[in-house]
């Protein structure tokens, strides 16, 4: 049985990078900064980077090295938007606030691919968009509803017919959907060291095999309010980031690791097509999901060839049985690709909350938490690590609300629960019911 937690070097994207790793450095002896981020992905690396660009001292500390969560292994796919649908958002928080979300989530795609051209990292960005398609024909109905929505947002989103959605996907098993422009593609591990260089220019420092093994209040100077304990080094900082999402920081912050539910994803890319395939399958680079709860994602890769990624286990060891299902899922949709050699083969953690939504948490003063992408964090995360740099600098309030930490109760249950749940889904997805 494979370890999935040490599956990120069988990513295809370890294999295929333009952008070498930052030469960070085990924290070397005790310092006292302005803040401490714990987790080197793209929410602690967005915020030191804007940290360390406002003049702030941070310091990041990674448990591995960068890369080693999800931000370096997942399916690069940066799709702008909250799970939930702008209507929905303006339910929940009122015209004005929940407009506010909508414009903060729905640029978050803007912003990243226009952060990627301001600090020029060669992490191959596409911009063909992103095809969200109805896997039922009643799940086609909620779809349109969305991008008509957006379209209400002023977006230039594409409602496509069910000829449209196989024309520029290459596969007739859907029943229609929607195009929005605003997505693009990327290596996502390029994206993430691209962050990590540019902090560090920025004056961040990074540490990489620098687990943080406890927080606690610090007991002395004016200045620090946390104290970090990393290997036999201390850490005095005024306000402490933690950004561990799926691959949670173990009793730093009580309740916080059993308030989100991690769950693997698994991927597998193929070698490049050839030119037929290449013109028949996913052309031009348009990313493709589909409206199914246990739902496919696709795109090409940057050599040219296949990926696909769908649901893996819950826990830390791969389900071989669920890697077998992603390669027939592949064949049932394109099964021109049956002889395309299948050169990688892995799996991370998204990170699951009970809403749906990402949460940033304030449990005390100056010690925060941003989780829960719901396996959308590329945008999200590169968005919201600016917005809390924001609010460290400038003491201004984000304007995404801030939750308490409420543990799952059935947390400890998690593997049985989400198991009823998985079959729950999939009787779902079989009526054809649709999710977001
Ligand atoms: C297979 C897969 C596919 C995905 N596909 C997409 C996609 O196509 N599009 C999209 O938008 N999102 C996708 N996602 C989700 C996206 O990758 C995540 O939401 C995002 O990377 C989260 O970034 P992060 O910085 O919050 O966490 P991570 O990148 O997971 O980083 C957390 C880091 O914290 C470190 N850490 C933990 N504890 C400690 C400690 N005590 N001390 C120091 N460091 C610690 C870990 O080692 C880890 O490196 C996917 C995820 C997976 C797993």
């Amino acid at each position: 049985m494979n370890s999935s937690l040490e599956s990120y070097a069988n990513a295809l994207w370890w294999h295929d990078s333009l952008v070498p790793p930052l030469a960070g450095h085990a924290l070397q002896s005790d310092i006292e900064i302005d803040v401490a981020v714990v987790g080197g992905g793209y929410t602690g690396l967005s915020a030191a980077l804007h940290l360390a660009e406002a003049g702030v001292r941070v310091a990041v500390f990674e448990a591995r090295h960068i890369g080693f969560g999800a931000s370096g292994r997942n399916g690069g796919q940066i799709i702008p938007g909250l799970k939930y649908d702008p209507d929905d958002l303006v339910a929940k928080y009122g015209p004005e606030h929940g407009r506010q979300l909508v414009q903060l989530a729905g640029g978050a795609a803007d912003f990243t691919f226009d952060l990627i051209e301001r600090l020029n990292i060669r992490c191959r960005p596409v911009r063909a968009g992103w095809i969200q398609a109805a896997h039922s024909p009643l799940a086609l109905e909620p779809v349109v509803k969305r991008a008509r929505q957006w379209q209400a947002e002023g977006v230039a989103v594409e409602i496509l017919d069910r000829d449209e959605v196989a024309a520029r996907t290459g596969t007739a098993a859907h029943f229609g959907g929607w195009r929005d422009p605003r997505a693009g593609s990327v290596q996502p591990l390029d994206f993430l060291r691209g962050l990590a260089h540019a902090a560090a220019d920025a004056g961040a420092q990074i540490c990489e095999q620098s687990e943080v093994q406890s927080l606690k209040p610090a007991s002395d100077g004016p200045n620090a309010r946390w104290q970090l304990g990393v290997g036999k080094h201390r850490v005095r900082a005024r306000t402490v980031l933690i950004g561990t999402n799926g691959y949670p920081a173990k009793g730093l912050v009580p309740g916080l690791a059993q308030s989100v539910l991690p769950v693997q994803s698994m991927q597998l890319a193929t070698a490049p097509l050839d030119a037929t395939l290449s013109e028949k399958i996913m052309p031009g680079g348009v990313m493709l999901s589909q409206t199914r709860k246990l739902a496919f994602y696709m795109r090409r890769t940057p050599a040219g060839g296949f990926m696909i990624g769908g649901r893996g286990a819950v826990g830390n060891t791969e389900a071989p049985g669920l890697m077998t299902a992603l390669e027939r899922g592949m064949l049932q949709l394109f099964p021109d690709l049956r002889g395309t050699q299948i050169l990688h083969r892995w799996s991370g953690h998204v990170c699951l909350s009970l809403d749906g939504l990402p949460h940033l948490h304030e449990t005390s003063p100056g010690l925060y938490a941003l989780q829960a992408y719901n396996g959308r964090g590329i945008a999200l995360a590169t968005r919201f690590g600016k917005m809390l740099a924001d609010e460290i600098v400038s003491r201004s309030p984000a304007i995404y609300p801030k939750t308490k930490v409420k543990p799952i109760v059935w947390h400890s249950l998690r593997r049985p629960v989400m198991g009823l749940g998985v079959r729950w889904y999939w009787m779902k997805d079989r009526l054809g019911l649709a999710s977001k």
